[in-house]
């Protein structure tokens, strides 16, 4: 059997563990030196502290290769004068070393299950399963009001689901991830939704990121883009709602009733400028589950959760006052409230659950001294005191290495030269 001991690890609240892990998850966690099992597996945890493993709900991962790029325009003329016609000259080899470069990100600021939407996804399954991450997969799906378009994206969609169940590791899973009412024609949403129904898939969208977007939806469809996606059957409790900026009453409502999911990208609004922050406070008074994300990492610029906690605690407490939020119930929305939204049962370091853990140098100045280490999490320390990442029981960091990490910088640093020449190595 798959084990893997550590001992002596400082837990979050205090005290000292033995943790260990058998065929992926939690089976004891007991007082230090209680755990008595012979394996050649074993981490001294002495000099480290315990949290789960955090939980992105949203991002475009490949696109860290656009890190940089056009940061001081507004939001539509970055996407029209730069980001797009980028895009459009993407080809896999620049999306894979995109993918790559951010799974490294990731799994080195201490992210273990991401949740994707961008081009080429079925094609990155077997990348992203190397590198040892969880993560949800979705295509993302734009038909521009264009049956044509439609049908592509259709297929496109299907191809990831049909790679993901070919995955054996069962780390990978897909999504169906319509981009948004505003880029997806209703006959693409309503095919988006039974095809989630049909295959037991998360739904992935954008939902109300500016002022702009609300506007237009209400001049094209009389509704705001929450009402009119719950009036043609698309929201549910498998629907993870990225951004959710201007909502209004009748929005969070519905929310709710629907248990819809919302990702909070505090980061890429603020760079973004989308005009307003998430109704922190409405939607967690009428219980919505909120969890946390980064967007691409050209709006953000990282893919760094540590930042993304500190940035959510602030944000709402700039808005809302200091007893808005605290760091435990930010760190629960980086942690078991996003894996639990995609369906997944990590997020928490508690027998039976996933064993997706990172390990935090204690020594680290950021987190002296431990007067209450979850307050240094979000509010002190830094990504860069995340020593180990073990994911289903396996060990993708070591003392903060990470495989092929020279070889993935020099791919990302070569794709992105390639893709901003135009010259894409033909
Ligand atoms: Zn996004």
């Amino acid at each position: 059997m798959a084990q893997l001991l550590i001992k002596n690890i400082h837990m979050m609240d205090g005290g000292r563990k033995d943790i260990l892990i058998e065929e992926g998850r939690f089976s004891q966690i007991e007082e230090a030196g209680k755990v008595r099992i012979e394996t050649d597996r074993v981490i001294e945890g002495r000099e480290h502290i315990v949290m789960p493993g955090l939980c992105n709900t949203h991002t475009h991962a490949a696109m860290t290769l656009l890190r940089g790029i056009g940061d001081d325009l507004e939001l539509k003329r970055w996407l029209k004068e730069k980001i797009w016609p980028l895009e459009a000259r993407m080809k896999i080899e620049h999306i894979k070393a995109g993918m790559e470069l951010a799974c490294l990100e990731m799994i080195k600021t201490g992210t273990t299950l991401f949740n994707d939407m961008y081009f080429m996804e079925s094609d990155c399954v077997p990348l992203v399963d190397r590198m040892g991450i969880r993560a949800i997969l979705g295509e993302g799906f734009i038909d521009a009001f264009d049956e044509h378009l439609e049908k592509e994206k259709r297929a496109e969609t299907e191809k990831v689901i049909n790679a993901c169940a070919s995955c054996s590791s069962g780390r990978i899973r897909p999504s169906v991830a319509p981009h948004s009412a505003y880029t997806v024609s209703e006959d693409g949403l309503g095919w988006c939704r039974d095809l989630a129904d049909r295959h037991g898939c998360p739904i992935h969208i954008h939902i109300s990121e500016t002022g702009k977007e609300v506007k237009d939806c209400i001049r094209d469809h009389g509704s705001t883009p929450t009402r009119y996606l719950e009036d043609i059957g698309l929201l549910g409790p498998d629907v993870i709602g990225a951004h959710c900026v201007h909502l209004t009453d009748e929005d969070i409502s519905i929310m709710k009733s629907r248990e819809v999911k919302i990702s909070h990208n505090p980061i890429s609004n603020m760079k973004l400028s989308v005009g307003d922050i998430l109704p922190m406070r409405p939607l967690m008074e009428k219980g919505v589950t909120i969890t946390l994300g980064t967007d691409g990492a050209a709006s953000n610029n990282s893919l760094d959760m540590f930042q993304t906690m500190k940035f959510t605690a602030l944000l709402s407490r700039q808005r809302y006052g200091v007893s808005s939020i605290g760091a435990k119930r930010v760190l629960e929305m980086a942690t078991r409230a996003g894996y639990l939204s995609l369906g997944s049962d990590g997020g928490e370091i508690k027998v039976g659950r996933l064993a997706d853990l990172i390990l935090l140098d204690r020594n680290h100045h950021s987190l002296v001294p431990d007067n209450d280490n979850i307050s240094n999490i979000v509010y002190s320390c830094s990504s860069s005191t995340v020593g180990y990442s073990i994911i289903g029981g396996e060990i993708i960091m070591e003392d903060g290495v990470v495989n092929r990490e020279r070889e993935i910088i020099q791919n990302a640093r070569k794709a992105a030269s390639d893709l901003l020449s135009g010259d894409e190595g033909s």
